[in-house]
């Protein structure tokens, strides 16, 4: 057996540390199993909630503010989110808010003395959730990319992994993990995603586990063309312009944002945010301090001033598509297997649609929760002992390179990145989908896929980039594979040669393969009660 510098037993081993994964982790200690938690980042700051201001589906449980809450996102999503799972979300969060305020995080008051708790400043929320994760006993491994589960014939058994600081090697063996790694943004630079690659998919997968709503990936958020920071909200009260300065009719935040990426195939775009008050303005400053760092670095007031803008891609991160999930307990099909946030799919509460828009937040904490709770007690039945299984890391079997080749005639990560990206980023291949372009583009990414597979240099001296390469174009061809299955419009995925909603398509489609991707309609009941005369 291989020998690595650092080997440790757990009950639970949760992989990744963003909220999800500190939720599911303190959940799984409280029940009283030992938890280990591993981070490719630092726990606390690392991942999309970590540097930014994130709204949050808090919504007090008065039914008819609960309805409401629900019946908004339906139609957005293409009704194929699931009113029972959204109504234990609502309930989750609820809970988890209110015990976040009793940790001690420092929610807003109005003159009346009312805490407002509809959002969280990331750093602080993070910094207080990494506090707790500790309090709870659990050991965290900061910089610390797991690499490959570990299986036996009982199902999933642990990871292995490497600390990219000091590049040892660690191995976990655990009875259950759960999967919290967020989802992918291909690193296109947007704000808190150079760590999510996708990884989660790939290691779910390997194991054989499912994926869903693939095809809802096709996030793109409004960010001024110098920043990395996306805020597609603030631009409900921009205006935007052509190059020549005359106002560009139809384009806006939420409808319009399709104008924008029509435009931008042909020019650059500019926005000026002049609808805001005095008091929307001042709400701005306060809930995202950081959107305005490099506007007043720059000497530009995004108020009064036109400025560049562009669309940036965030792929699965505030998309739907993930991690199927088979159960109330966030558990995959793989024995021992859970995943939670946004490595797991949205479209139980979300359907086809998010854009983040405080319910990926919502969900977040509530899929750690469940995951973390079923996790333990999974672990905890099959008692101690059962963490010391022998077993094997996966991607021997499946051949997908976890370590970099020496071979001077293979693809080098940053050549593979590229190349992924060259396929996912552009408005014509991506936001205006075709079935000829995302035949193309699979056709293309298919051949990727088995080049990578003959092995992967890291001349940068980057070996978590080899796994991140490999994970990036997994999640580019199940995205479009499911691209391919659903010929039709509907929540984030647009078809130009089929603009309508079918309505003998309102199905979920689940996914997976790595040599040979596939993508299939799944018809579950829970949602076929919807009435289907109600999309349009
Ligand atoms: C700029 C931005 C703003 C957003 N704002 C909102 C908002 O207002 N409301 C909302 O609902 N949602 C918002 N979102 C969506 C947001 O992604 C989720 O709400 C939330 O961060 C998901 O939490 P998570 O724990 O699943 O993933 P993340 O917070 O992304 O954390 C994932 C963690 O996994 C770790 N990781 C990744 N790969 C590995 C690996 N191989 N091994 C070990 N660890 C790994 C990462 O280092 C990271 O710490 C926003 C997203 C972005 C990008």
């Amino acid at each position: 057996m291989t020998q690595f510098d650092l080997q440790l037993q757990a009950d639970v081993l949760v992989i990744g540390g963003g909220p999800s994964g500190a939720w599911a982790a303190i959940t799984a200690a409280k029940e009283g199993a030992k938890v280990i938690l591993v981070d490719k980042g630092y726990c606390g700051t690392s991942g999309a909630t970590a540097p930014s201001g994130t709204g949050l589906w808090y919504v007090n449980p008065n039914a008819d503010e609960r309805e409401e809450a629900m019946k908004s996102r339906e139609a957005l999503g293409g009704y194929l989110a699931d009113r029972g799972w959204m109504k234990k979300v609502l309930d989750q969060t609820y809970t988890n808010t209110n015990q976040i305020a009793a940790w001690g995080y420092p929610f807003p008051l109005d003159e009346t003395g009312t805490s407002h708790r509809k959002s969280l400043q990331g750093p602080e929320y993070m910094k207080l959730m990494r506090k707790q994760v500790q309090k709870a006993g659990v050991r965290i491994l900061d910089h610390s990319p797991a690499l490959e589960l570990l299986a036996d014939v009982h199902g999933v058994a642990g990871a292995t992994g490497v600390n990219n600081q000091t590049k040892d090697t660690w191995r976990v063996d655990a009875t259950s993990v759960v999967i919290a790694t967020g989802g992918c943004a291909f690193l296109s630079k947007a704000l808190g995603t150079n760590v999510l690659t996708g990884d989660g998919y790939l290691l779910a997968a390997e194991a054989g586990a499912n994926l869903s709503g693939m095809e809802f990936s096709t996030a793109y958020s409004l960010a001024p063309a110098f920043s990395p920071v996306t805020k597609s909200a603030f631009y409900t009260w921009a205006t935007f312009y052509y190059e020549d300065g005359s106002v560009i009719e139809g384009a806006g935040s939420q409808k319009g944002r399709s104008v924008i990426a029509r435009t931008l195939l042909t020019q650059q775009v500019f926005a000026r945010i002049d609808k805001a008050d005095d008091i929307v303005k001042k709400a701005m400053r306060q809930a995202q301090p950081n959107f305005f760092l490099s506007f007043d670095r720059l000497g530009i007031d995004p108020f009064t001033q036109k400025f560049p803008v562009t669309l940036r891609f965030e792929g699965t991160v505030r998309g739907t598509g993930g991690i199927h999930i088979i159960d109330e307990t966030c558990a995959t099909e793989v024995p021992g297997l859970y995943a939670a946030g946004d490595a797991a799919t949205r479209e139980l509460i979300c359907g086809g649609f998010t854009g983040g828009g405080s319910h990926n937040a919502a969900w977040a904490m509530s899929s750690g929760y469940f995951s973390g709770e079923a996790s333990a007690k999974y672990a905890l039945k099959l008692g101690a002992g059962s963490s010391n299984r022998k077993a094997k890391g996966l991607s021997e079997a499946t051949g997908v390179p976890k370590q970099a080749t020496t071979r001077s005639d293979a693809p080098d990560t940053q050549e593979i990145i590229k190349a992924v990206q060259a396929e996912v980023f552009p408005y014509d291949r991506n936001w205006f989908r075709t079935g000829e372009g995302l035949q193309n583009s699979l056709g293309r990414l298919n051949h990727l896929w088995d080049e990578l597979k003959q092995g992967i240099q890291a001349s940068d001296g980057n070996v978590v980039r080899v796994r991140e390469a490999a994970a990036m174009t997994a999640t580019a061809r199940w995205m479009y594979t499911s691209g391919l299955e659903r010929t039709e419009t509907r929540g984030m995925h647009r078809r130009e040669d089929f603009p309508r909603v079918d309505q003998d398509q309102q199905y979920r489609i689940i996914s997976g393969g790595l040599d040979t991707t596939w993508a299939k309609p799944l018809i579950e009941p829970s949602f076929s009660s919807v009435k289907k005369e109600a999309v349009v």
